[in-house]
């Protein structure tokens, strides 16, 4: 054999000694890289350790760790969607729950954990919405597949509240249910309703009068002079009221809808009562009432707009007047309290009967129609939105046929 040979067959041994070498550390990598895989799958080590570039398996582990990038970006967009969705959840004054086909609460958010009164999860739907309108659309959703929609008042808080049932689309048989409280958006809906009823019923009044009037003036009144004139007195009264009216409710709408800007300056409180007094002397006299200031003059200076709060002081005293019987007597008191100035209205008149207290500052109320002495219902309305935009709060105080307290305070520091 020539040398020629033997060094061929050297080299090929050789070639076969080192590509079994090299084909034995490739597998002991892939070995330990398919063993580090695993490691990450089952979660005993972090999957961002993998590692990438390894040799003799570039391709594969720069693959690996790709995917590793691309699924750990999809996973941290789910994670803050997460946050966000459940942030909105918390937020949410809707109930939200989701219950399971057998009707066990699978989830529920912080509001409907309110409104179940405790925990909610693990609990049965029946028991978390507790009234039979609401638990029977939950049924009729479950029987049908379909949605519904259902309201009920909740007779212990008549709370009003609306239920949506949505069959879950990605659990068989199980639901979502959201329940929305509704109580405000009625409660204004019947107070618009009350208002325009209200309205109407006080316009018509002086309006039937004035036509009634008009009437007998046109059949034959207007040939009796004197009686004509006492019918167009009458008429022209009539016209006052509803002239009255018409600018309290513009007033009124005008204050509700913060139109009103308030062109505070420091005052004494005394200063404010004793013209308010003067103002109302001639009234009080007429009906044959006392009026007297009661007040400290070293109370501290308040900061409001004068003319308005001598209005809630005329509104309060020609309430006074008009409910007190003659010999009476109508105070006009300040005094300074933790909350600020306390200003107070007192007569000795009638009184208010105790159901109706809390009512009289609403719009139009009347404690007694007989015995309203034509008043539109307006004035404490005015008066109360009249403090509160001063930072205030009004109340009374009554004793029937003894008389009424009308209280009012006015912070000593406000913006
Ligand atoms: P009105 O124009 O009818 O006086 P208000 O809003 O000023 O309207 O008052 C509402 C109702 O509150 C009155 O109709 C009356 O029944 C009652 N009221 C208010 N002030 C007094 C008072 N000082 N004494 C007795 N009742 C009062």
């Amino acid at each position: 054999m020539s040398w020629f040979l033997w060094v061929a067959i050297a080299l090929l041994a050789a070639t076969l000694v080192w590509s079994l070498l090299r084909h034995r550390a490739l597998r002991r990598r892939l070995e330990q890289y398919s063993a580090a895989v695993r490691r990450a799958a089952d979660g005993n080590a972090p999957v961002s350790g993998l590692p990438s570039d390894v040799a003799g398996l570039e391709d594969i582990s720069n693959a690996v760790a790709a995917l590793n990038a691309a699924s750990d970006f999809q996973l941290s967009t789910l994670e803050s969607e997460r946050a966000r969705l459940a942030a909105v959840l918390d937020q949410m004054t809707d109930a939200v729950l989701i219950a399971d086909p057998e009707g066990r609460v699978q989830f529920a958010n912080p509001a409907a954990e309110r409104f179940g009164r405790g925990q909610a999860i693990g609990r049965s739907i029946s028991e978390v919405l507790r009234h039979h309108q609401l638990i029977q659309a939950w049924q009729r959703s479950q029987e049908s597949g379909e949605m519904q929609i259902e309201s009920a008042e909740l007779p212990p808080t008549r709370q009003f509240v609306q239920l949506i049932v949505i069959p879950d689309q990605y659990a068989q048989g199980g639901t979502l249910v959201l329940v929305q409280d509704l109580t405000r958006v009625r409660r204004l809906e019947t107070v618009r309703r009350d208002f325009v009823s209200n309205l109407s019923h006080e316009l018509r009044t002086p309006l039937a009068s004035l036509r009634a009037l008009a009437e007998t003036l046109r059949d034959g009144a207007l040939e009796d002079p004197p009686a004509a004139r006492r019918f167009l007195d009458q008429m022209l009264i009539e016209v006052d009221a509803l002239s009255q009216m018409v600018a309290e409710l513009l007033e009124l709408s005008r204050i509700e809808a913060g139109e009103v800007t308030l062109e505070r300056k420091p005052v004494m409180p005394l200063e404010l009562l004793s013209s308010t007094a003067a103002r109302m002397e001639i009234q009080a006299q007429r009906a044959g009432l006392a009026l007297r200031v009661d007040c400290p003059p070293d109370l501290p200076q308040i900061r409001v707009d004068a003319s308005r709060l001598e209005q809630v002081l005329v509104n309060l005293i020609h309430n006074a007047v008009k409910f007190t019987r003659p010999g009476g007597e109508l105070s006009l008191l300040a005094e300074a309290t933790a909350e600020g100035i306390r200003f107070a209205v007192k007569d000795t008149g009638i009184g208010i009967p105790l159901d109706d207290l809390p009512r009289i500052f609403e719009r139009f109320y009347k404690s007694d129609r007989s015995r309203s002495g034509g008043g539109t219902g307006l004035g404490l309305s005015i008066a109360r939105h009249l403090v509160e935009s001063h930072g205030g709060r009004i109340w009374a105080e009554s004793v029937e046929g003894q008389g009424s307290t009308f209280y009012f305070t006015i912070p000593l520091h406000q913006s």
